[in-house]
């Protein structure tokens, strides 16, 4: 029997695939026409333990983009970029609504936290680099440092986010008008744009979280990406704030802490055990895959990942 303990490559992930691609349901985005037209078949999930021991199932060849899967990173490159000054920045409680409510926290102007599209503009803006190029390059290097691999955007998906994104161009003004934001607003949209546009496969994905609950050095590279205290950080706010208005149900039934998307990734994190992703594009009605989610279900009950216990 696969054991918490790391065991990670002896572990019969192509039967979680096809239970959880039982569960259909669910819509896949619309927001720009690259995810309006994913597949909504497709189906990978895969296992990275913090020994570097890698497992995938299903369609791990398909590359899709980041999207919100991204915000734990951005997080992580922020406070390691300010020293933790970051966290004076960005909230850190969970809002109950949705990815891009137009809220911000009340006294203070700030997002409300780092996993909202409020706190992921600000975040991503608080990147080292003078202008947007170098907040760019900056971040593609450090999510490629997180995957152990170099990482590409894809240009028609930045862009179409870069234009489309009504609310997250509000956003970026209103967090202007609070001076919370020290960027233009289209500078913080070009760039955060640029960051959901990042293409991985599962896998890739999966050593991305595997990191972080390695306590922010790579398994696979050896790697040292993020300190140990930042890596903590990021995984205690995906813990409470990762699954947007799903967060507290999602840490009931899963129990692991963990980001969604709306590209229909999810990336999650265990310390000290192993880092997980899943992509399938039908998502809940709270931005939630819907066979991710089972996924994450099955692989917490019998890998025994829940962190309040079975
Ligand atoms: N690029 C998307 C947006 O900002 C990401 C949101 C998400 O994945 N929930 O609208």
């Amino acid at each position: 029997a696969p054991s918490r303990q790391g065991e990670v490559s002896s572990y019969a992930l192509e039967s979680v695939v096809e239970r959880a691609r039982e569960h259909d349901g669910g819509e896949v985005d619309r927001s720009v026409p690259a995810l309006a037209s994913a597949d909504p078949d497709v189906f990978a999930v895969a296992l990275v333990g913090v020994d570097g021991a890698v497992a995938s199932a299903g369609d791990e060849d398909v590359l899709f983009s980041l999207q919100s899967a991204v915000k734990p990173f951005l997080f992580a490159l922020a406070l390691a970029d300010t020293g933790g000054g970051a966290l004076d920045r960005v909230g850190i409680e969970p809002t109950g609504e949705s990815f891009d409510a137009i809220k911000l926290e009340s006294g203070t102007g700030r997002p409300p936290n780092p996993m909202v599209n409020a706190g992921a503009l600000l975040t991503a803006a608080l990147v080292d680099g003078d202008d947007v190029q170098a907040r760019d390059e900056r971040i593609l290097r450090g999510l490629s440092a997180f995957a152990g691999r170099q990482l590409t955007v894809d240009e028609e998906i930045a862009r179409d986010e870069h234009l489309m994104g009504d609310r997250n161009h509000a956003l970026a003004h209103l967090m202007r008008s609070e001076g919370t934001l020290e960027v233009t607003a289209d500078d913080a949209v070009a760039v955060y744009a640029r960051a959901c546009a990042v293409l991985v496969d599962v896998e890739a994905l999966a050593v991305m979280g595997a990191t972080l609950a390695a306590g922010g050095r790579n398994p696979v590279t050896g790697q040292r990406v993020v300190s140990a205290d930042v890596a903590r950080d990021v995984v205690s706010v995906m813990a409470t704030c990762g699954v947007y208005d799903g967060s507290g149900r999602w840490m009931r039934s899963v129990g692991i802490p963990a980001k969604s998307s709306v590209s229909g990734a999810l990336v999650l994190s265990v310390p000290g055990i192993l880092g997980a992703a899943t992509f399938s594009p039908p998502l809940d009605e709270r931005g939630t895959s819907v066979r991710g989610h089972a996924a994450a279900d099955i692989l917490s009950a019998e890998l025994d990942l829940h962190a309040f216990g079975r």
